[in-house]
């Protein structure tokens, strides 16, 4: 029997001492959490150093967990039969063998930091040259159309699933017993207890590694040498003032971490990057064994050590994508493949969002997430992208190119390909002409409807395979399917297609441009929408929409998932535990809802945190009347109300009065916007702001918001905060919840020292695909036979309900973004004022919340709130 572990007293790893009582109360939660094996959900604000908080507590396990492991074959040593002191000589043997084994570890990784720190020093010696585009003999400048001919041997009853090519495979089968570091023959990688730390973006993922590098704990893995002082502790990674990583740093243990990144961000054969659009598919091309199809990065079959050398150094000191990259120009080796085999052996793994969710991406990396601690920061997004990540649109141009390509690939091939994939192709064919068959008809029947507001149809998959299945006789699509993700013919096909696009576009450079576009190609969209077909029950739908201008109307099918927690299932079963973390994870009753119905109650928890500011620092108020009295609430069939509109510009114009810097007002849609902003326009309202603080408006274009911001940011920081004559300058930006300046930015300081939400924005309820969940959900609590309390919403309401405050905790956790930030929070709406809807706010905004229900009582606030700023800097 093992022990439980208990938190630490003090998390000594902690760089900061003491941490801030919520840094300790999320650490030892989390610790706990991954001690008992729970899932949890954590809310813990921006500013409060959460990511090291997170990093600390469960390096802080992983550390102790080796100890109880090291500790564990101790004790079972100890319980060999035989005389005391034949027990005692076999343990201090064992204790010996183990300490040995670590040692030999960081010896090697030892001696990876040292090549690497040389290396570095020959690069900075060189002539700095701009690099030049490498020039490979060995790739193949014209492959000639044998290679677009399938594999052997991977025909339809082959199951493997993932992407690595049977060259690769042996590759790095042999690597392992070629190198005599490495395994033995037939031993599987060792691999240890690991955490995957996930992120959405590449810019969230690229802030974890300088949050390790701060914190004080050392690997036990690297318990062998001698330990570090607190008064030195290991500064991973830590740059100098000059921007370089200091020696000692860089020889120094550290932990073993390695970043997940896509070919896109990590393949260094510049040659291959400049020829063509899909990387994927023709760095896969250059995976055989012989030299003249094997790309240069990648070492000989036969000599694989310097893979391994590789795969050290990455381990040596944590990276992040750019210095992986860097690390492979360095070393000559692909830092694609190099980060996947340093998998095994790390203790942190760093990756994207979609590598950890999506089943296909995981296997493809040999990611096995038994017993393996999962933690996905910035959660709040998590359900959505989920959801996105399992919906496949296939627009006609799509379906035809993708049905006149296998065609033309078949006429070419037929006669030298086997009597099976001749078959199998004709039956994918016979698919494609019956989907492509059916949607013209239905685009004939629905386009009158879309003048009637219609041009939507949403069908179970049974149906949609009915309607199909009336184009043609017998379509076997689980068939279908199987071959063409086992036989990887899409590749093939999508290969064969790009040339002969290139051969055809010649040397016009515009024609070359577009078929290097990068796009996905047709076949590959066609698989997976397959596959989603193959693998959905009841939780899928396909929507049918008309979609493009009158008389030039195109069709769109779509495959939905309505369930997120199916595919996550897989995820939350195989760890040991799940972490999802976010500064604005309310409200955690939906997310309980949507992922983890199926858990029983003792393997969920959750923590909520306040935030690190005094509390003086934040207002919250609910806005229930304006200026003439007027109840607010801007449901959307009063969004025209020219009256309320007026009242609007009224109460934004009192505040522009009070508020210094910067405020940020959010609206509920682009069209209620537009709407007010017309009208505003020609009352002259507009222009009144203008005089007392610059507007800016959301931009149209992605393109756009860079340039927006930095304007505004200028214009913030013209405001001065007068004693007598309250808010002069500043800038006032009108923005929507849900679009591109409600997520992901930073309004500390005086970019916003207000943010106003105008109205609730409820989803859409006449969207096809939101109908489908709601009515999806209300059978999902049918079936469960849980008694509703009296007066409990059913679930689809309560779906809508937090939707809508999802994105308003969004849009309002833009501000206060550090221990010394401070703003006014204003929700413009009576309904914000009613109990359920308050307690879906973070807890940390929603316990401060004051209800005015006068206007007088509203700019009363507001001014005391900002008169007590004035001694502050701003
Ligand atoms: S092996 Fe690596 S470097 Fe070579 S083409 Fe593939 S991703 Fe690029």
């Amino acid at each position: 029997m093992t022990l439980a572990l208990t938190p630490p007293q003090v998390f000594s790893a902690f760089p900061y001492s003491p941490p801030y009582p919520i840094q300790a109360g999320l650490m030892h939660h989390l610790y706990e959490c991954i001690e008992h094996k729970k899932v949890s959900i954590v809310e813990s604000p921006t500013g409060t150093g959460k990511t090291l908080s997170l990093l600390c507590a469960s390096l802080t396990w992983l550390a102790d967990e080796k100890d109880r492991a090291r500790k564990g074959k101790m004790v079972a040593y100890a319980s060999d039969n035989g005389p005391d002191w034949v027990i005692a000589q076999t343990m201090e043997r064992h204790r010996r063998e183990l300490e040995a084994g670590e040692a030999e570890y960081e010896e090697r990784l030892a001696s990876a930091r040292k090549k690497e720190a040389s290396l570095k020093k020959m690069a900075k010696a060189r002539v700095t040259k701009k690099p030049k585009l490498n020039h490979d003999k060995t790739q193949p400048s014209d492959p000639s159309d044998d290679a677009f001919l399938p594999e052997d041997g991977a025909l339809v009853d082959d199951k493997s699933t993932d992407n690595i090519s049977p060259a690769l495979r042996a590759l790095m089968a042999k690597v392992d017993q070629v190198s005599n570091r490495g395994p033995k023959p037939d031993e599987p990688e060792p691999t240890c207890t690991k955490i995957y730390y996930a992120s959405r973006t590449h810019s969230q993922l690229s802030q974890i590694l300088p949050e390790l590098g701060k914190l004080k704990l050392q690997s036990q893995s690297n318990a062998a040498v001698p330990v570090l002082s607190d008064a030195e502790p290991p500064s991973l990674g830590r740059k100098r003032p000059d921007g370089e990583i200091s020696t000692d740093d860089e020889l120094r243990p550290q932990w073993r971490a390695v970043s997940l990144g896509s070919r896109k961000q990590l393949c260094i054969n510049d040659e291959l990057r400049a020829r063509v659009g899909d990387l994927d598919e023709k760095c896969r091309e250059l995976l055989g064994e012989k030299k003249e199809n094997r790309c240069q990065h990648l070492p000989p079959v036969d000599e694989d050590s310097k893979m391994v050398d590789f795969r050290d150094q990455i381990l040596a000191s944590p990276k992040d994508i750019e210095d992986l990259a860097a690390a492979g120009r360095l070393a000559h080796a692909c830092p694609y493949f190099g980060s996947r085999r340093a998998i095994p052996q790390a203790e942190l793994v760093t990756l994207p969002y979609n590598l950890l969710l999506q089943k296909t991406a995981r296997e493809a990396l040999g990611i096995d997430l038994t017993n393996q601690i999962v933690i996905i920061d910035e959660a709040h997004n998590l359900i959505s992208t989920i959801l996105s990540l399992a919906t496949t649109r296939v627009p006609f141009h799509t379906l035809d190119t993708s049905l006149s390509q296998v065609s033309i690939y078949l006429t070419k091939f037929r006669t030298r390909l086997s009597a099976n994939h001749v078959l199998h192709l004709k039956r994918l064919i016979t698919f494609l002409e019956a989907l492509k068959r059916y949607s013209t008809e239905w685009l004939e029947a629905a386009k009158g409807k879309k003048q009637l507001g219609g041009g939507v149809e949403v069908m179970t998959v049974a149906e949609l395979m009915q309607r199909v299945g009336r184009k043609a006789e017998s379509i076997n699509m689980l068939e279908i399917e199987s071959y063409v993700r086992s036989s990887k013919i899409a590749r093939k096909i999508s290969g064969y297609s790009d040339k002969l696009a290139e051969t055809a576009a010649g040397q016009d450079p515009a024609k070359l441009a577009q078929v290097r576009r990068g796009a996905t190609p047709p076949l590959h969209v066609i698989e997976s929408f397959m596959l989603a077909l193959t693998s959905a029950n009841d939780d899928g739908r396909v929507c049918f929409s008309v979609t493009g201008q009158p008389n030039q109307e195109q069709v769109e099918i779509r495959y939905q998932l309505l369930n997120p927690s199916t595919p996550f299932r897989d995820v939350v079963d195989a760890a040991r535990s799940v972490i999802l973390a976010g500064g604005t994870m309310s409200p955690i009753s939906d997310v309980v809802a949507q992922l983890f119905s199926h858990l029983p109650q003792d393997r969920l928890s959750n923590f909520t945190c306040g935030h690190i500011i005094p509390s003086t620092n934040l207002q919250t108020l609910v806005v229930c009347r304006g200026p003439r009295g007027a109840d607010l609430e801007f449901k959307f069939d009063r969004r025209g109300d020219k009256s309320m509109i007026a009242e609007l510009g009224q109460i934004l114009s009192n505040f522009i009065n009070v508020v210094p810097g910067g405020m940020v007002a959010f609206f509920p849609s682009y069209s209620f916007l537009n709407t007010v902003k017309a009208e505003w326009t020609t009352s002259g309202t507009m222009e009144k702001f203008n005089a007392k603080k610059k507007v800016f408006l959301e931009p149209q274009e992605t393109t756009d918001v860079e340039s927006v911001l930095r304007d505004y940011a200028a214009a913030c920081h013209t405001s001065k905060l007068s004693a007598d004559k309250g808010a002069k300058g500043g800038a006032l930006l009108f923005a929507v919840i849900g679009a591109k300046l409600s997520e992901g930015l930073n309004f500390s300081d005086n970019l916003a020292r207000a943010v106003v939400i105008i109205g609730l924005p409820f989803a859409n309820l006449s969207s096809p695909e939101l109908r489908e969940r709601m009515k999806y959900v209300n059978r999902l609590e049918a079936k469960s036979n849980v008694q509703k309390k009296f007066g409990q919403k059913d679930a689809a309401a309560e779906l809508y309900e937090n939707m809508c405050m999802n994105a308003v905790n969004q849009s309002i956790g833009r501000a206060i973004r550090h221990r010394d930030d401070w703003a006014s929070l204003i929700l413009i709406d009576r309904r914000y004022a009613s109990t359920p809807l308050r307690n879906k706010l973070p807890q940390w905004i929603g316990e401060g919340t004051v209800i005015t229900e006068s206007f007088g009582v509203t700019m009363k606030h507001m001014g005391e709130f900002f008169r007590n700023k004035r001694t502050l800097p701003s």
